[in-house]
């Protein structure tokens, strides 16, 4: 296969800066490398021929000499020239781009968590999922819970020794925790690092472990914190309660506590945000006349006047009976009521006789057979008969 230009391959333009190529290269490096690919011919051929383009860019009189002369420079003994400088090089250009971690500070580009072994490490988070009443939400409360975690070992201070003595410098690491392991592969030579499995990455041997934690400097143990809720605090949200996670390793920091909350549902009340949403019935007369309601709230209920012809499926607000914004408690959301006009089941006689009364005033025919003045007297003996 004819060899193909180095700047097509690195898809920059032939006046590209050293930036530019360097980028390019870093790009497709990291598109093609081996550890990303696993057993791809293809990707393997192509981070080879990335690696070789960048290797004469990257040199100015290298570049200079492919501009004049391409693959035929008569310095390099033919095309193909300088692969072979390339093959054995290989390891110290990624060396140069990745940092001096190697193959072992790769691991970041796929989200690995590989860190730099004997260095401080950031403890891990815990998630707690706490369930609330609707209402402990919105006024807010105080929660004790109960965490497992790890806690530095208070007989060794963390350390793992037993106490009076300290842990030794591991021979194999030399304390730094990583092993490196340079091994010949068919694109040159590449290097490896891997936890030092004499001292389990720590860099350091504890020959007189802590007889409390077994030389591991951390143990075990139930806590119980107080969550203070905030009010307002919806379903979905989460509290951090810093530095409460695992502890750190090597002076580095703990994790995080996170409270991830969980509301229950009202009989009653639905919440979207800061408002609340309810539900009421009131009478046809109530409805007609117009009312005092006496409303119910998460507290005490509240009295809100209707206007005489309110209809069915009208809402009122009622102001400040919402939920407290969050940080900002002394603020609330409003609550809506949705009024639904009932309509009478199961009327006794006086009712019907007061309805067909109403009726025949508002010019209706509800009654079906009487009318006028004879149905006027039947509804007046009627109601007489009522009062005695
Ligand atoms: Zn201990
Ligand atoms: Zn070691």
């Amino acid at each position: 296969m004819a060899k193909r230009d180095y700047y097509e391959v690195l898809g920059v333009e032939r006046g590209a800066s050293a930036d530019e190529i360097k980028s390019a290269y870093r790009r497709l490096a990291k598109k093609y490398h081996p550890d990303l690919n696993p057993g791809d011919k293809k990707a393997e051929e192509a981070f080879k021929e990335v690696g070789e383009a960048y290797e004469v860019l990257s040199d100015d009189q290298r570049r200079a000499r492919y501009d004049q002369f391409g693959f035929e420079d008569p310095a390099s003994g033919g095309a193909g020239g300088y692969g072979g400088g390339f093959e054995g090089g290989f390891g110290d250009i990624f060396e140069t781009i990745f940092g001096s971690g190697g193959f072992g500070g790769f691991g970041g580009f796929g989200g690995g968590s590989q860190r730099q072994s004997n260095g401080p490490v950031p403890g891990d988070d815990i998630r707690y999922n706490l369930t609330l009443t609707f209402e402990e939400a919105v006024f807010g409360c105080k929660k004790e819970i109960t965490v497992t975690r790890n806690e530095n070992c208070d007989t060794c201070s963390g350390t793992g020794a037993k106490p009076g003595t300290s842990p030794k410098t591991c021979d194999t690491c030399h304390g730094t925790g990583t092993v490196t392991r340079v091994q010949q592969t068919m694109l040159g030579s590449m290097r490896t690092s891997a936890p030092c499995s004499k001292c389990g990455g720590t860099g350091k041997i504890i020959s007189d472990p802590c007889g409390k934690c077994g030389g591991k400097g951390t143990v075990r143990r139930q806590r119980t914190i107080t969550v203070t809720v905030p009010a307002g605090i919806d379903n979905g949200q989460a509290l951090t309660l810093r530095g409460e996670g695992e502890p750190g390793r090597r002076g580095g920091q703990a994790g995080d506590l996170y409270v991830a909350v969980n509301v229950r549902p009202h009989r009653k009340f639905k919440r979207d945000g800061v408002n609340l949403y309810s539900d009421m019935n009131i009478s046809f007369a109530q409805a007609a006349l117009g009312n005092e309601l006496s409303i119910e709230t998460l507290k005490e209920p509240v009295k809100e006047t209707i206007p005489e012809g309110t209809q069915t499926g009208t809402t009122i607000r009622v102001r400040g009976q919402g939920v407290p914004i969050l940080r900002s408690p002394s603020q609330r959301g409003d609550l809506f009521v949705t009024l639904t006009v009932d309509v009478p089941k199961h009327l006794n006689e006086k009712q019907r006789m007061a309805l067909r009364l109403f009726d025949e005033a508002m010019g209706g025919n509800a009654s079906g057979v009487q009318k006028g003045d004879s149905f006027r007297k039947n509804v007046k003996d009627f109601f007489e008969k009522f009062k005695d």
